[in-house]
């Protein structure tokens, strides 16, 4: 995401190279192309020239210091400012009620429904909550569908009346639901329109008013840019919602709506949406977010996803069984689900700095792992065990099985051997002894 700024913004700090400090002369050239870089990221003009005066006021005002070059302090100053226009520091949705009941409101085709199930899930398994989904859509059936596959998707509740066409009602009466069966939050996803219209304001106002949500969340596609800042105003003025949502930001490679909404509308973005799939969603972290808009990557996301996925009891198991050089192909399979459980390779590899931009043309999508899975879903299960049995005729039947060639099953086989060499080695030896492998 973003892609195009990063670079742009790369750039820019380019011009500043070289100079012994920063001047009024020397920073002008750099922060009208940093204007410029904005402007073409669909930034709000307003907001990319009170940005860069900002800039200009701090790197002006910085004492001169030797040991930092001109362009590293710009970039620092550029990074810090970045954050503060998306918010600062990130700020949660509010629970606080029993039920806690949170509103959603956006135009059709934003996300809503997709975030509804993100946010179940969410609760769901990272804070111990008991959600319960309610389908106020009453204008489109499609839409209750929608909302019922995802709920079943994420193993949520959704509370639906097909028949009733007062979505007002069916708020207030899932909320009654809510209460009888011990859900702790209710989501109320609501109709949208493909344009603002009144009367889809209206309703969602009048829902507002008789649920009293603890959290009302705007929910907008990134990648319309300046529209999504400015239906975020209007649905702000009628709404005066508490956050707003930012979709398919996996999909937005400019950046002007995440850089700009905040300081139109004096909201905080509380959560982006990256993708399709249900566990798509990430809690938005100014500092972070300007961490990747620079390519310094986001190594912090990383190790909490790492952390998140990683089994203490599975460690410890596989640990054992390198050390007895039992380590299999159950094992080495295991541990491709894992990683692939983390999420989008590219997206994963991404988050490491330096590595974002020389990624950017390269295609690694999670098919990389396919056919090293194809070919051993194709060994026996004793094969799979004691790799030590595949003799030539073995691996001609697993490269047919797999539709592979014996060249690829050879290939697997030999890096397997060495990968469970290597692990022996690390696992048998102490760091600091003889036989601890040296980095050097
Ligand atoms: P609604 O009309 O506001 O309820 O919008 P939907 O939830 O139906 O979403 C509209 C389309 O956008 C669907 O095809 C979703 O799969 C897709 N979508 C939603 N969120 C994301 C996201 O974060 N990334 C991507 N790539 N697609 C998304």
């Amino acid at each position: 995401m973003f892609e195009n700024l990063s670079e742009r913004l790369d750039r820019s700090f380019k011009l500043l190279k070289g100079e012994g400090k920063i001047t009024e002369i020397n920073v002008a050239e750099t922060l009208k192309d940093v204007r410029k870089a904005l402007l073409d990221a669909d930034v709000n003009y307003k907001v990319a020239k009170s940005f860069t005066d900002t800039v200009k006021e701090k790197a002006l005002g910085q004492n001169v210091l030797t040991s930092v070059k001109p362009s590293q302090l710009m970039v620092k100053i550029v990074h810090d400012e970045l954050a503060s226009l998306m918010g600062g520091t990130a700020i949660d949705i509010n629970l606080a009620g029993s039920p806690a009941i949170i509103l959603m409101s956006g135009l059709q085709g934003s996300g809503k429904t997709t975030f509804s199930g993100k946010l179940a899930n969410m609760l769901k398994t990272k804070r111990n909550k008991k959600p319960l989904l309610a389908a106020c859509d009453v204008y489109r059936p499609a839409a209750i569908e929608q909302l019922r596959v995802v709920g079943e998707q994420v193993g949520v509740p959704v509370y639906m009346e097909l028949e009733n066409k007062n979505p007002v009602e069916i708020a207030m009466n899932a909320i009654r639901e809510a209460r009888a069966k011990g859900n702790d939050v209710v989501i109320v996803d609501t109709a949208g329109r493909l344009a603002i219209d009144e009367q889809m304001m209206k309703e969602i106002a009048a829902i507002k008013s008789a649920i009293q949500p603890d959290e009302t969340l705007f929910v907008v596609d990134s990648m319309t840019g300046q529209d999504a800042v400015n239906t975020a105003k209007e649905f702000n003025e009628r709404l005066n919602f508490d956050g707003v949502v930012l979709t398919k930001l996996d999909g937005d490679t400019r950046g002007g709506a995440a850089l700009s909404i905040r300081t139109v509308v004096d909201k905080p973005i509380k959560f982006v949406g990256t993708g399709e799939k249900m566990d798509a969603l990430d809690t938005f972290h100014p500092e972070r977010m300007a961490d990747r808009i620079l390519g310094m990557g986001d190594i912090v996301s990383l190790v909490e996803r790492a952390q998140e996925q990683y089994d203490e009891e599975e460690a410890k198991r596989l640990q054992k069984k390198i050390a007895k050089n039992q380590f299999d192909f159950n094992d080495f399979i295991a541990q491709i689900q894992q990683i692939k459980k983390m999420g989008n390779l590219k997206e994963l590899a991404s988050m490491i700095p330096g590595v974002g931009k020389a990624l950017k043309d390269i295609d690694i999508d999670d098919n990389a792992f396919k056919s090293i899975e194809a070919i051993i879903y194709s060994m026996t299960p004793d094969e799979r065990v004691n790799p030590a049995i595949l003799n030539g005729s073995r691996r001609q039947r697993i490269a047919k099985g797999s539709g592979t060639t014996v060249q690829e099953v050879n290939k697997l086989i030999k890096q397997f051997d060495e990968t469970r060499k290597m692990m022996r080695m690390l696992t048998a030896a102490k760091p600091g002894s003889k036989k601890f492998p040296s980095l050097k």
